[in-house]
C-alpha cells in the first residue's frame, strides 16, 4: 500500500500536500486492513487450528481499532487537505466531497458504520451486549467494506490510471469474499447434509447447566479433537439465527458429540428446552486447545467455572501415564461443580490427580497464588498447562505460572469471552 502511494506521488509540498498525502496513506492502509480483518474471521481451518480462535479474535479486535482509527483519520485528513487546496472551509468541503465525488457518500456511511461497531465493541459497552447482538452487529462490517470499495477505485490516485493496482485490489477483495462464503456459508451447509446433526437428548448436569447430546453420520470425518469447539445453530424458531460457540465436553465419538452449557443468557438457557430430533448446523471444529500443543510428559489442566467443558474431554483423553496428569477445577460452590461423578471416575481410571478448589477466595484462600500452586502440583515448572477460565482468573493463573518458571509457550489457554 505504501509502495503504491510512493510510486504515485512525485512530491509532497505545502500543508495541503502533507494533509492529503497522510489522508491517502491512512485510507490505503484502512482499505487493506479491512480485508485482513475479514480474512482473520473467515474461519480458515489452518488459522483456526494453528493460531487458535481466541487469539484470532484478539488480533481481530485489536486490528478493528486500527481500522476505525485509520478510517476516521483518512476522512478528516483528506477533507481538511482538500479544503486547504481549494481555500474553503472544512464543512463546505465535506458537503462537496460527499455530493460531487463518486462513491464518497457511500464511503462516509461505511466509516460511520465502522465507528458504530467500534463503539459497541469497546470494553465498557461490550459486556452489556448479548452475544447475538454483538455477533449480528459485526455483519455490518461486510456492508461497510462493500460501501467503501468503490470510492477507492473511483477517487484513489493510486488506482485511477494503474490497471495493475486495480486488478490487485479486485483480486484481494474477491479472494476474501470467496473465502468467507466458502468457510462461513457453504462448509456448514455441506457438513449439515453430510453428517445430519440431530439432538438426541438434553441432560441436566447441575443448576442451570445442561449437556446436549448430538448425533450424526460419520462424525469421525470431522476430525474433531478433545478441547475443540463448534459454533452451533440449533434449527428451532428461537435459536436458528445465532451460531453460538460451545466446546465438546466429551471425547468426540463416531456417532455422537456432547456439549455442555451454562445458562448465562437467552441462547444458553433455551438449550435446556431443546427437543430430541432438533436438527443442527455445526461450524467447526475450531480451536487449538488440543493435545497436539503439548511439549512435556507432565500435563496440568486448570478449569474455572464453565471452562471445565473442554478440559473435561482433555482429562479423559490426553495421553499421560499414571501420576503425570493433574486437573484443578475451581468453582464458587460445591453445587456449581459439574461432571463430578465423571471426573472422579476418569481420575481413578487413569491414575490422574484431581483437586476441586471450591469456595470464595476470602474463605479458602487463593488456590492459584504461585506458592500454593507449586505446593499443590509437584514439578510444576516441568508441565504443559492447559487453562480455560474467566479472564480475571486466566490472567492471575498465567502470572503465577510465569512466576514459578513455566515458559509462555507451555501455557495453552482459551477464553470463552467473545
Ligand atoms: C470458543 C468458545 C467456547 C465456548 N464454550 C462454551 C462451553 O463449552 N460451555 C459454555 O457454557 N459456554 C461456552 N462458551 C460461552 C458461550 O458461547 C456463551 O456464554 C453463550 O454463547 C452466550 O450466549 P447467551 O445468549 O446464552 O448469552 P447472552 O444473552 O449473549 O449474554 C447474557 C449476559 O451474559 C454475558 N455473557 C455471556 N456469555 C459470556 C461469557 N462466555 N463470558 C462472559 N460473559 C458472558 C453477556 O455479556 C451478557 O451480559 C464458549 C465461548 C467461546 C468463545
Amino acid at each position: 500500500m505504501l509502495g503504491l502511494w510512493w510510486a504515485n506521488t512525485a512530491a509532497v509540498a505545502g500543508l495541503d500536500g502533507w494533509l492529503t498525502g497522510a489522508g491517502r496513506i491512512t485510507g490505503l492502509l484502512a482499505g487493506y486492513a479491512i480485508a485482513v480483518l475479514l480474512l482473520l474471521m473467515a474461519r480458515i481451518p489452518a488459522l483456526e487450528h494453528g493460531v487458535g480462535s481466541d487469539r484470532l479474535t484478539r488480533w481481530h479486535s485489536m486490528g478493528g481499532r486500527y481500522v476505525v482509527g485509520l478510517s476516521v483519520a483518512h476522512t478528516l485528513l483528506i477533507t481538511w487537505g482538500y479544503a486547504v487546496t481549494e481555500d474553503t472551509d472544512v464543512v463546505g468541503e465535506t458537503v462537496t466531497l460527499n455530493l460531487s465525488y463518486p462513491d464518497v457518500l457511500r464511503a462516509t456511511v461505511a466509516v460511520l458504520l465502522l465507528v458504530g461497531i467500534g463503539v459497541a465493541s469497546a470494553r465498557a459497552i461490550r459486556p452489556r451486549l448479548r452475544y447475538e447482538t454483538w455477533f449480528h452487529l459485526h455483519f455490518y462490517t461486510y456492508l461497510a467494506a462493500w460501501l467503501a470499495f468503490g470510492h477507492v477505485l473511483a477517487t484513489g490516485n493510486e488506482f485511477i490510471a494503474n490497471p495493475s493496482a486495480r486488478l490487485a485490489w479486485y483480486a484481494l477483495y474477491i479472494t476474501v469474499a470467496l473465502v468467507l462464503i466458502w468457510y462461513r456459508v457453504l462448509t456448514p451447509v455441506r457438513q449439515a447434509f453430510r453428517h445430519r446433526f440431530t439432538v438426541t437428548q438434553v441432560v441436566e448436569e447441575g443448576p442451570g447447566v445442561v449437556s446436549v447430546h448430538i448425533t450424526g453420520r460419520r462424525l469421525d470425518l470431522l476430525r474433531a479433537e478433545p478441547g475443540q469447539f463448534f459454533r452451533w445453530r440449533f434449527l428451532t424458531r428461537e435459536l436458528w439465527w445465532s451460531p453460538n460457540p460451545y466446546s465438546l465436553s466429551a471425547v468426540p465419538g463416531r456417532n455422537e458429540l456432547r456439549i455442555t452449557a451454562k445458562g448465562l443468557g437467552d441462547h444458553s438457557r433455551i438449550l435446556a428446552r431443546l427437543r430430541p430430533g432438533t436438527r443442527v448446523l455445526a461450524e467447526g471444529p475450531y480451536g487449538s486447545l488440543t493435545a497436539g500443543r503439548r511439549r512435556r510428559r507432565r500435563v496440568l489442566l486448570i478449569a474455572g467455572g464453565a471452562g471445565i467443558t473442554p478440559l473435561r474431554s482433555l482429562f479423559e483423553s490426553i495421553p499421560a501415564a499414571p501420576g503425570d496428569l493433574t486437573l484443578l477445577y475451581r468453582a464458587r460452590a460445591t453445587g456449581d461443580l459439574v461432571f463430578r461423578h465423571e471426573l472422579d471416575g476418569i481420575s481413578a481410571r487413569r491414575g490422574a490427580r484431581l483437586h476441586y478448589c471450591v469456595g470464595p477466595t476470602s474463605v479458602v484462600g487463593d488456590p492459584f497464588a504461585s506458592r500454593t500452586l507449586a505446593a499443590l502440583v509437584p514439578h510444576l515448572r516441568d508441565h504443559d498447562v492447559y487453562l480455560c477460565a474467566p479472564s480475571a482468573m486466566t490472567a492471575h493463573v498465567i502470572a503465577s505460572l510465569r512466576a514459578v518458571g513455566v515458559p509462555p509457550g507451555r501455557i495453552h489457554h482459551e477464553s470463552f469471552e467473545f
